[in-house]
């Protein structure tokens, strides 16, 4: 106990704590309430779960060849050769990996698609591919998106800082092809239009059938999972027996209890009023809410109180998500590595009480992020099995799964919590590069299917 902390500190971390916290009663009604946007999503009814159907079902698993993928939807734009070998086993024959500068993400989506077929140009040279043969290719492009066909969608919204002019509304297959015609690649035929969810899932279903959820846990937050045809009233489509996956959208989620810090941020957003769920969970937004709480507690005079903490965490993104992990591994008495941390930003006067309680704001952001990333999962799983009698894998794919401390750990106490033993039937697994590997088989599966 530190009897010198003052009495207002520990007031303010109690309500922190209070409005961070979400627990059992909590992630219960959250379920029930996800079920309900489900339900409503696969019938065409307004829901802020769009619950898209992605024109692919799971892979058999002995699709095979050599594909070329193509990875936006994030930090950086991908290109990749992919071969399949038949028998649930793919390599990733080369990868180039390309930033996407402001310009591109915020301009006009002429330079975005320009700048899209400049790096297929640059990745065929690089890795002198034969351009007299033609390559199937499917595009992954992670942003929500009506899809017509399975090489065919326009786009519903950007989210994740993305901002590019004249794309949404618009197919993004004709504006890609319309580039690569332009820019004279004729080696590449677009099989496929793809999300990095169904993505993942496939990637990791085609090594193991008893996948059923793919999730991305990366600098947005989406999931998807295969449904019965029958159950998706809305559909239209020729085909009427069988399953489908359907792309949830998931971060667009909206029945959660938000806090003043989280209504700020989505105030200040550039996509504000949507995507409340992946403002909760992903890497994209993490920083900025602990970010916020800082600056408030500087504010209060409850933290750092050297002179230049209020402008410096009054800068957006002076605190980002691979900061909080690295600030919560630090397991040194002296928290050493977040003093490092603090003193490169600039901050002076820093007492071990401020290092403490920035380790516990990451804390409490990242445990509530992974808490409701844990019931989406688990409302998922509970609708495709309420008994949760069989094994499910669900395939993770993103950085923040990967590498945040404790992430994954977090997750699993949720679903001992919902399902006792009936927990162990959930196999949370890394699907790394499953934009990529699930690109090059959802090609497979489009190429083959004409
Ligand atoms: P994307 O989602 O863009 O395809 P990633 O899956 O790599 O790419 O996710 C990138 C996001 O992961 C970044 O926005 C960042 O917030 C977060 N991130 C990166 N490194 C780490 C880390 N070490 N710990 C936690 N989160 C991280
Ligand atoms: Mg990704």
């Amino acid at each position: 106990m530190i009897t010198s902390v003052p009495v207002a500190y520990e007031e303010f971390m109690s309500y922190l704590d209070k409005v961070f916290t979400i627990n059992e009663n909590d992630i219960k009604v959250m379920i029930k309430e996800f079920h309900s946007e489900m339900q409503k999503g696969l019938s065409g009814y307004e829901s802020s779960l769009k619950m898209i159907p992605s024109f692919v079902d799971r892979p058999e698993g002995s699709e095979r060849g050599k594909f070329i993928a193509l990875d936006l939807g994030g930090t950086n734009f991908r290109v990749l050769a992919v071969e399949l070998d038949g028998n649930g086993g793919s390599s990733v024959l080369a990868v180039s990996k390309f930033v996407i500068k402001h310009e591109c993400m915020t301009g006009t989506g002429k330079q975005l698609f320009n700048f899209i077929a400049d790096s297929i140009e640059t990745f065929l040279s690089d890795n002198e591919i034969d351009r007299t043969k033609i390559y199937d290719l499917a595009f992954t492009f992670s942003f929500p998106v009506e899809q017509t066909n399975v090489a065919a969608g326009t786009l519903i919204q950007w989210t994740k800082g993305f901002t590019a002019e004249g794309v949404v509304g618009e197919d993004v297959i004709v504006l890609l092809n319309e580039a690569l015609r332009s820019k004279n690649i004729n080696c590449i035929r677009v099989a496929a239009l793809a999300n990095d969810t169904v993505g993942t899932l496939v990637a990791k279903a085609y090594q193991d059938k008893n996948c059923d959820v793919g999730v991305i846990l990366g600098t947005g937050s989406n999931a998807c999972y295969p449904e019965k045809l029958t159950n998706i009233s809305k559909w239209r489509g020729v085909r009427k027996k069988g399953s489908m996956i359907i792309n949830m959208e998931w971060g667009n989620f909206c029945h959660l209890r938000r806090n003043c810090y989280d209504i700020d941020l989505d105030e200040e957003s550039n996509n504000p009023g949507y995507q409340y769920l992946e403002k909760i969970v992903s890497g994209m937004y993490l920083g900025e809410i602990t970010r916020r709480i800082v600056y408030d507690l500087v504010h209060r005079g409850l933290m750092f109180s050297g002179p230049n903490a209020r402008r410096i965490f009054a800068r957006k993104e002076s605190i980002e998500t691979k900061d909080m992990s690295l600030i919560q591994s630090d397991t040194t008495t002296n928290l050493g590595e977040i003093e490092e941390f603090l003193t490169e930003l600039g901050i002076t006067k820093i007492t071990l009480l401020d290092k403490k309680l920035l380790k516990k704001i990451c804390s409490l952001v990242s445990t509530r992020a992974a808490r409701v990333a844990a019931a989406a999962i688990s409302a998922v799983l509970s609708w495709l099995d309420p008994e949760l009698k069989d094994e499910h894998t669900v395939g993770i794919d993103g950085s923040l799964f990967e590498k945040y401390p404790d992430f994954s750990n977090t997750m699993s106490e949720v679903f001992k919590m919902l399902f006792n033993e009936k927990a162990k039937n959930i196999k949370m697994e890394l699907a790394k590069d499953g934009s990529g590997k699930g690109a090059a088989i959802i090609a497979a599966v489009a190429a083959s299917s004409e």
